[in-house]
C-alpha cells in the first residue's frame, strides 16, 4: 500500500535526496568508497559543502556578509548558542510555544529576557500581535512556524533597530523572506532539508564578537565561520543529503515555486477541515495557521472517534497524523517533499470516515 507521510520530523524527504543519498553510501563521487567512511577533508566532500553553502544562499537570497553554518547539537543547541554569542544584557522573546519557551529558558541563563508576548493563555492557538520590541534589547528572537501547535509567522517582524534571530527549524524554503532583515536564523535540518543530525545556521558576520564573555571555541560563531563548518569533523552524510535537497529545490523552481505549492496543501486541508461536520481545526484565526504543520481535533461530539479515526486513516497508509501530546487530536505535516496527492488521500481518507 502506497504510504502518506506527514510525520512532523524526521519527516518526508524527496525520493530525489533518498535516491541519491543512498546511492553515495555505495559509492561516492566515483570515489570507488561510500560517503560514510571517507575524510570529510577530501576535495570530493569540499566541493559538497561548497556546493550546499552556495545553494542555501542562491534559494535564500542571502546578501553579502552573511555565513551559511553547518552545526551539530540540533536546533535545540542554538537555544544556548544564540544568546551566549549575541546577549550581552537584555533580549526580547516571544512566547508562541514548547520551543520558544525553551529557547527563553536557555537565554535566562546568559542575562535579562523580556518575554514580549505570550499565547501561553490560550494553549499557543494564535500569534499574539500587539506588543512592542523595547529598543534597548540586544536582539529579538522568534519562532517563525510552531511544529506543535500548527501557527506560524509569515511576516518578518518589525522590530525597529533591535537585532533579529529567529528559529525557522520547521519552515525554512518553504516560504519567501527578506534575510537582509534577520541576524541569525536557524534551524534543525530534519524537517525540510535532510534527515537529523545537522542544523543549517545563516548569520550575519558584523553581529559576531561583540558580548563580553568568554565562549568556549566550539560555541562560538566565529569558529564555525572561520573554519567554514569545518573546525572538527561536520555531519557528512547529513550535509550530503542536503545539497541533494537543495538541488531539488532549485530543479523545481526555487522557494517561491515550494511556497505556492504548500499553501495550496494546506488551503485544500484546511479546507476540508473547515468544510466537515466532524473535524475542527485547533488555529480558528486562518492568518495564524501553519502551512507546514495543519493541527485538528474531533468536534466535542465525536471526541470518543478519535481512535478509530486514527486506526482508519492507519488503514489507509496515512502514517503520523497523531497530534502533539499537548495539542491531542491530530497534526499532518505538509513539508516541501509532500505530494498534493498525500493532501488528497487524506482528505478522502476523513470524508470516507464521516459517511462511516
Ligand atoms: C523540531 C524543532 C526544534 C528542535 O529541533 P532539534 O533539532 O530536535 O533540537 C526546535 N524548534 C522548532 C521550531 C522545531 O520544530
Amino acid at each position: 500500500m502506497k504510504k502518506h507521510n506527514f510525520y512532523a520530523g524526521p519527516s518526508i524527504l524527496s525520493q530525489y535526496t533518498i535516491k541519491n543519498t543512498a546511492a553515495a553510501v555505495l559509492d561516492f563521487a566515483d570515489m570507488g568508497l561510500s560517503i560514510l567512511e571517507i575524510s570529510h577533508r577530501s576535495k570530493q566532500f569540499q566541493a559538497v559543502i561548497d556546493e550546499a553553502d552556495a545553494l542555501v544562499k542562491e534559494l535564500l537570497d542571502i546578501p553579502a556578509g552573511y555565513s551559511v553554518l553547518w552545526l551539530g547539537g540540533g536546533a535545540s543547541m542554538q537555544f544556548c548558542m544564540a544568546p551566549m554569542n549575541l546577549l550581552n544584557k537584555k533580549a526580547g522573546y516571544l512566547d508562541t510555544g514548547v520551543w520558544a519557551s525553551k529557547a527563553i529558558k536557555e537565554a535566562r541563563l546568559f542575562g535579562d529576557v523580556d518575554v514580549v508576548a505570550s499565547s501561553k493563555d490560550k494553549n499557543y492557538n494564535y500569534i499574539p500581535k500587539d506588543y512592542v520590541v523595547p529598543q534597548d534589547c540586544d536582539y529579538f528572537h522568534y519562532t517563525s512556524n510552531n511544529t506543535i501547535y500548527g501557527t506560524e509567522i509569515r511576516k518578518d517582524p518589525d522590530v525597529g533597530n533591535v537585532r533579529l534571530v529567529a528559529d525557522m527549524s520547521s519552515d525554512i524554503f518553504s516560504r519567501k523572506f527578506d534575510v537582509s532583515k534577520y541576524d541569525l536564523i536557524y534551524g534543525g535540518a530534519q524537517k525540510n532539508l535532510a534527515p537529523a543530525g545537522v542544523t543549517l545556521a545563516i548569520v550575519r558576520d558584523e553581529a559576531l564578537g561583540h558580548v563580553d564573555r568568554v565562549l568556549p571555541t566550539m560555541l562560538d560563531y566565529r569558529t564555525h565561520v572561520k573554519k567554514g563548518s569545518m573546525f572538527n569533523t561536520p555531519p557528512v552524510l547529513p550535509i550530503y543529503a542536503a545539497l541533494q535537497t537543495l538541488r531539488y529545490y532549485k530543479e523545481v523552481g526555487g522557494v517561491e515555486v515550494l511556497e505556492k505549492l504548500d499553501i495550496a496543501k494546506a488551503e485544500k486541508l484546511y479546507e476540508a477541515i473547515d468544510s466537515s461536520r466532524m473535524f475542527v481545526a485547533t488555529v480558528p484565526n486562518h492568518e495564524d495557521r501553519s502551512i507546514m504543520n495543519v493541527c485538528f481535533v474531533m468536534k466535542p461530539e465525536y471526541a470518543e472517534l478519535e481512535k478509530a479515526f486514527l486506526e482508519f486513516a492507519d488503514s489507509k497508509g496515512m502514517v503520523g497524523i497523531k497530534g502533539h501530546r499537548d495539542v491531542g487530536g491530530f497534526r499532518a505535516s505538509l513539508y516541501n517533499a509532500l505530494p498534493m496527492e498525500s493532501v488528497d488521500a487524506l482528505v478522502e481518507c476523513m470524508k470516507e470516515f464521516q459517511k462511516k
